[in-house]
């Protein structure tokens, strides 16, 4: 303190202060610098040990982090979420960014993969609610079923089938867009059953099935364009997968079987 006292006569005592802080730091970051390749988890700083982001292996660790079992730092945190790390989903800080992320503005896609063409009113969401929860829940179960689907997966079977209901609809011909991943093909596989069973069930209480290709159509496109503002877009990303879960608590299949308690949300 005493060569403190004598520095202060020529500058302010907060000015000084700071300098010391300041240099400290940096004279601690220069010696981990210079030690990285002997002490790679380890920081010094003012004389304490730290340890440093088990991914980076640069700054201060700061949370633990379930995917690698290990303690990382924000940032590596932040940038690595969802596309190298396999987020948990009861992590901590994934729910605390899908709260904070802002939804995907659509307008930044390639507009071709949100079907332009297929409007879709408000009058059909009512009229055809019971169709959009049947295909809602298709999803929900197959994610289900494989819990390594992601965002991409259902997107991508959305849009390949999709396809070929426009296709259909536009010219008649029955014409298979290719999915080459088993994990899409699954759930392409689920949502064409959900449209079998739901004319099956139409056909069985009203003696005839109503139901157009059109319509299918429109309701996976709906689907498709909601799954798109759910989505991070991040190449690990669930955010839309574990929405459809959530839609369907699995205490309660028969509500979602029979569509009679659904919910839609409107994106
Ligand atoms: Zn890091």
């Amino acid at each position: 303190m005493r060569d403190f006292r004598i520095w202060n006569q020529k500058r302010p005592q907060k000015s000084a202060c700071k300098r010391f802080v300041l240099s400290n730091r940096l004279s601690g970051r220069w010696r981990n610098d210079a030690g990285n390749a002997h002490q790679p988890h380890g920081i010094i700083e003012a004389g304490v040990t730290l340890l440093s982001c088990a991914i980076c292996e640069i700054r201060k660790e700061k949370r633990f982090c379930p995917a690698i079992h290990g303690r990382i730092c924000p940032q590596c945190c932040g940038e690595q979420r969802e596309v190298t790390l396999d987020c948990p989903l009861d992590c901590t800080y994934l729910k605390q960014a899908r709260e904070h992320e802002k939804p995907q503005p659509l307008g930044d896609l390639e507009q071709s993969a949100l079907f332009p063409g297929v409007e879709i009113s408000e009058q059909f969401l009512y009229e055809q609610e019971h169709l959009i929860v049947g295909l809602s829940f298709a999803l929900a179960k197959s994610v289900r079923a494989n819990r390594n689907l992601r965002d991409s997966d259902l997107l991508g079977a959305l849009g390949s089938i999709a396809k070929s209901y426009e296709t259909l609809v536009n010219s008649g011909l029955h014409y298979e867009a290719p999915v080459t991943n088993p994990g899409q093909q699954a759930v392409v596989a689920g949502l064409h059953t959900m449209v079998k069973e739901f004319r099956e069930a139409e056909l069985k209480h009203t003696g005839h099935s109503r139901l157009r290709d059109a319509d299918v159509l429109q309701a996976l496109v709906f689907l498709l364009r909601m799954g798109y503002t759910r989505t991070s877009r991040r190449p690990k990303a669930r955010g839309f997968a574990d929405f459809v879960v959530a839609q369907f608590p699995e205490k309660e299949p028969a509500i979602a079987a029979s569509g009679a308690g659904g919910t839609i949300i409107v994106p």
